[in-house]
């Protein structure tokens, strides 16, 4: 009754390390569903329903939503029929007790955690780099004033729809939410260590070098060399 489930990317990284970019260039290269748990987060909000109104408030706070929600809406998502060709996670698990309720999710799927490549950025340097992140209204696909300007001001070069920041971006919660952030996400770091997955890359490098490390890290999976 449960559908199977095919090669499973957990992307690591704290805010603002890359993770967004890095996971929309590696999903389509590799064929995975790019499975991102705040822009389904930021479609409930933008659509009003039940699940966006429990959520708006944790996330304009820059606070993690409570897992029993955000597990519901996770699993949900694993069992549509995309997800058989392989997913790549981006933005959960946020903390050990959802690590422990993927893994026991993918299990029943006949599936498991295949690699966890994680971009590391040292603390000082995510909060420059969050302040200066703009996203668009469509397609949530991210830019940087500093590393990542769009070809005209204001405007996405993917989908032509204007770009924003984020209300967690802005300043005052940036603060706040990596502090709450970066200690989950440790303990998740560890925990994917513990089972052999884990793949550490430098994520201070230029974008098309960090790609580039991320598709050697997961070069296992797709059969290709380095
Ligand atoms: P993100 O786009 O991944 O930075 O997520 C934006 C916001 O959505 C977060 O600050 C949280 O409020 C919420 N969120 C996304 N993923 C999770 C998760 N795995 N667990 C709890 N909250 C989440």
């Amino acid at each position: 009754m449960t559908a199977s489930i095919g090669r499973v990317v957990v992307l690591l990284g704290a805010p603002g390390a890359g993770k967004g970019t890095q996971a929309q260039i590696l999903s389509e290269r590799l064929g995975l569903a790019h499975v991102a748990t705040g822009d389904l987060f930021r479609a409930a909000v933008r659509d009003e329903t039940p699940l966006g109104l429990t959520a708006k408030g944790y996330m304009d706070r820059g606070e993690l939503v409570p897992d029993a929600v955000t597990i519901e809406m996770l699993l949900e998502r694993l069992a549509k029929p995309d997800a058989a060709a392989g997913i790549l996670l981006d933005g959960f698990p946020r903390n050990t007790a959802q690590a422990e309720v993927l893994d026991k999710a993918l299990a029943d799927k006949g599936g498991r955690v295949d690699i966890a490549p994680y971009i590391e950025v040292p603390e000082a340097d995510l909060v420059a780099r969050l302040g200066g992140r703009w996203i668009c209204r469509a397609g949530g696909h991210p830019y940087h004033e500093q590393t990542k300007r769009p070809l005209k001001a204001g405007v996405c070069d993917v989908d032509g729809s204007e770009l924003y920041q984020r209300t967690d971006d802005q300043p005052a919660t940036v603060q706040a939410r990596l502090r709450q952030q970066l200690g989950a996400l440790d303990e998740v770091v560890a925990y994917y260590r513990g089972h052999g997955v884990l793949q550490t890359v430098d994520g201070r490098r230029g974008i098309e070098q960090v790609t580039a490390d991320l598709l050697a890290a997961l070069a296992p999976l797709t059969g290709s060399k380095g």
